[in-house]
C-alpha cells in the first residue's frame, strides 16, 4: 500500500471514471471501500488527513452488541451488532479477541436484572456467541478482580464481548482495499464536487495536502462517509442542506495496568449520569470511559473537558480499590460520535439510536450517518448496494461476510508483541534479520520497536511522526509522555525512508510534541 502508487495512478489516468469514490477513510469509508473493491468495482477512498484520524482511532475498542442498547430496547441494532461481532471474530482473528467482562453488583436488584438481560444477549448472538454469561458470588467476583472496591459488593455477572485495536483495523481495511485492486489515499482533501449538465454529482475535486495539487476525479457514484463532517460535504452539494448530525464527545483516560489487576474488563451499567462506564485492559494498560457531551463543532482533534475527566475519575474511584487521580493518567483522548440529529429537541444524545442511516441527496450523493465500528461491514454492504443503484453499476453481490481481512491469521500468538500485524509478521521479522538494529525499542516504557516505523512508512502509508505514534503504533494513546520521547528517533528513521531533510525532522518533532501535549493533563 503505497501513496506514490495512488498518486501515479491519478496522474496517469486523469480521465478515468471510477465506479465508486468514497470521501472519508474512517471505519465507515474504509468498510465501504472494502465492500466495493471486493465486488470488483473501481474504487477510490480519500481522506483529508490520515486513515482513522477522526473518531475511528478514538473508540472504546469494543466489538460489541451493546448491552446498553438492549436495555434501551434497540433490538434491531443489538441483533445486527452481535451478528457482526461474530463475523469480525471470524474474519479478523489477529485483531479481534473474546473479552470477558464483569458487571459488579452493588445493589440487590442489579444482579437478577443483568443475569436475565445478558441471557437474552447470549441468545441473540446465536451460533456466533462468544460464551455464556454467568452470575457469580462476591468471593468469585473478588477472585476475578482482586482490586475491585469490596465495600457493599454483593456479587457480579460475567459476560463476553469482543475487543480490538481500532486504528490498526483501519490500516488493515485500507490494505484489504488495495489487495482487491482498489486505491486509497491519505492527506487527500475533497474540496468540492463535480456535477454533470443535469446537476447530478459526477465526481469530486481533491487537493493533495502534500503537494497542493488539485485533481478532478470522475465517478459514477460518490459516497460521503465523513463522520461528524458529513454536513460540511453536504454543503458542497447543496449549500441549503439541513444538518444531519450532532457531534457528541466521548472521552477516555488511560491508566496503568495496576489499577485493574485482571484480564477481565469492568462494565458499570449505570453511572451517576445514567451512562455506561467501561474499564478495559488494552495493550498492557487500562482504558476507562466514556462520556457523552454534546459539542457544537466538528473537529479532528477534539479536546477533553476538565469536567469529563473529573467525571470519569470520580466514577472509577467508586469501583476501584486503588483510586486513580489526575497524575495517574497516561493519556486522555476524545472522540466525536456522528449521531443522527435528534428529531425531538428534548432527546438526549445518549438516547439517540446508534443505528446507521443512508441518505441520497437530490443530486445523487450518498451520505451515511450513525453506526458503530462493530457494524462497519454491514454499513459498507448497505452503502455499496445503494451505490450500485444510484451509479448504475453492474450488479455484483457483496462478498465480505466471510472474507478474511488483511493480516488474517488464526490463533495468533498474543504474547508476541508484533501480533497485531498477523500474516505480515514474517515480513517484519525479515526486516529485523536484515538489520538487527530495527529490533530496538523506541522507548523503554512501551514495547514498540524501530521496525514498526520502517514497516509503517514502507507498507502502511505513514507520512508523519503522528501517523506512526498515534495510529500505526498506539503509543500516543497508551503513554503520551513516552510517545513524546520517541518522536526524535521516529522522525529520523522516517526521514531516511522518505528522503527528508533536517528541517522536516525538526518540524515533525515540534508538531508532534505540541499535539501530544494535549493528551497529557496539566498538573
Ligand atoms: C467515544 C467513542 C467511543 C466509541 N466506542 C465504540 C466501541 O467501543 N465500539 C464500536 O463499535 N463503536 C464505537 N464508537 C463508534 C465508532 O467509533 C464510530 O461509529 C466510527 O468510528 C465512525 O467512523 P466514521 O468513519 O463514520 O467517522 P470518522 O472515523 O470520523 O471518519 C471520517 C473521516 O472523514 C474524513 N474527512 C472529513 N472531511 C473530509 C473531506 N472533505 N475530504 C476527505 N476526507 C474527509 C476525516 O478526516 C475522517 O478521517 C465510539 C465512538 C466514540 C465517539
Amino acid at each position: 500500500m503505497k501513496r506514490s502508487q495512488t498518486i501515479n495512478h491519478l496522474d496517469t489516468h486523469p480521465d478515468q471514471e471510477w465506479d465508486v469514490v468514497i470521501i472519508g477513510a474512517g471505519a465507515t469509508g474504509l468498510g465501504a471501500g472494502v465492500d466495493a473493491a471486493s465486488r470488483g468495482y473501481k474504487t477510490l477512498v480519500l481522506d483529508q488527513h490520515d486513515f482513522a484520524k477522526g473518531t475511528s482511532s478514538r473508540s472504546t475498542k469494543l466489538v460489541h452488541g451493546g448491552v446498553r442498547y438492549l436495555a434501551q430496547g434497540d433490538i434491531t441494532l443489538v441483533l445486527e451488532a452481535l451478528q457482526e461481532r461474530g463475523l469480525m471474530m471470524q474474519n479478523i482473528p489477529h485483531l479481534v479477541k473474546n473479552q470477558k467482562f464483569l458487571i459488579p453488583n452493588y445493589d440487590w436488584w442489579d444482579g437478577p436484572f443483568y443475569t436475565v438481560g445478558l441471557k437474552v444477549y447470549d441468545m441473540m448472538a446465536g451460533k456466533l456467541g462468544l460464551g455464556p454469561s454467568v452470575h457469580i458470588d462476591k468471593e468469585t467476583t473478588m477472585q476475578n478482580i482482586p482490586n475491585l472496591q469490596e465495600d457493599d459488593l454483593r456479587g457480579g455477572v460475567i459476560y463476553h464481548d469482543g475487543q480490538f485495536d481500532d486504528s490498526r483495523l483501519a490500516i488493515n481495511l485500507a490494505q484489504t482495499i488495495t489487495d482487491n485492486r482498489g486505491f486509497v489515499l491519505n492527506y487527500a482533501m475533497v474540496t468540492g464536487l463535480l456535477k454533470d449538465d443535469g446537476g447530478m454529482v459526477s465526481g469530486v475535486i481533491m487537493e493533495d495536502q502534500e503537494t497542493g495539487k488539485t485533481y478532478e476525479i470522475n465517478a459514477k457514484s460518490v459516497v460521503n462517509a465523513t463522520g461528524v463532517f458529513v454536513d460540511e460535504v453536504n454543503k458542497m452539494d447543496n449549500p441549503e442542506s439541513k444538518p444531519l448530525v450532532v457531534p457528541s464527545q466521548g472521552v477516555h483516560i488511560v491508566l496503568d495496568k495496576s489499577f485493574l489487576r485482571s484480564d477481565y474488563a469492568i462494565m458499570i451499567p449505570k453511572t451517576s449520569d445514567g451512562r455506561v462506564l467501561f474499564a478495559v485492559p488494552w495493550h498492557g494498560k487500562v482504558v476507562v470511559g466514556t462520556t457523552d457531551t454534546e459539542v457544537k463543532e466538528a473537529s479532528l482533534e477534539p479536546r477533553a473537558l476538565d469536567e469529563e475527566i473529573e467525571f470519569i475519575l470520580a466514577n472509577a474511584t467508586q469501583y476501584l480499590a486503588k483510586p486513580p487521580s489526575r497524575s495517574d493518567i497516561k493519556s486522555v483522548f476524545a472522540g466525536l460520535r456522528p449521531l443522527a440529529a435528534p428529531q425531538d429537541e428534548d432527546e438526549e444524545t445518549k438516547e439517540i439510536s446508534r443505528s446507521h442511516k443512508i441518505i441520497v441527496s437530490g443530486s445523487g450523493m450518498i451520505t451515511i450517518i450513525g453506526g458503530k465500528w462493530t457494524t462497519y461491514r454491514q454499513m459498507g454492504e448497505d452503502i455499496i448496494n445503494k451505490a450500485m443503484l444510484i451509479g448504475g453499476l453492474d450488479e455484483h453481490e457483496c462478498v465480505t461476510r466471510h472474507m478474511p481481512i488483511h493480516g488474517y491469521v488464526k490463533n495468533v500468538d498474543r504474547t508476541n508483541h508484533l501480533y497485531v500485524f498477523g500474516s505480515d509478521i514474517p515480513k517484519i521479522n525479515n526486516l529485523i534479520s536484515a538489520k538487527p538494529e530495527y529490533n530496538e525499542l523506541l522507548d523503554s516504557r512501551l514495547p514498540y520497536k524501530k521496525v514498526e516505523v520502517i514497516w509503517g512508512v514502507r507498507e502502511e502509508m505513514a507520512r508523519t511522526v503522528e501517523d506512526i505514534l498515534a495510529r500505526r503504533t498506539r503509543a500516543l494513546f497508551l503513554d503520551a509522555e513516552a510517545s513524546i520521547a520517541m518522536a526524535p528517533i521516529v522522525a529520523r528513521l522516517m526521514a531516511e525512508e522518505l528522503n527528508q531533510d533536517e528541517s522536516w525532522i525538526n518540524n515533525q518533532i515540534e508538531d508532534y510534541t505540541l499535539l501530544a501535549n494535549e493528551y497529557l493533563l496539566k498538573p
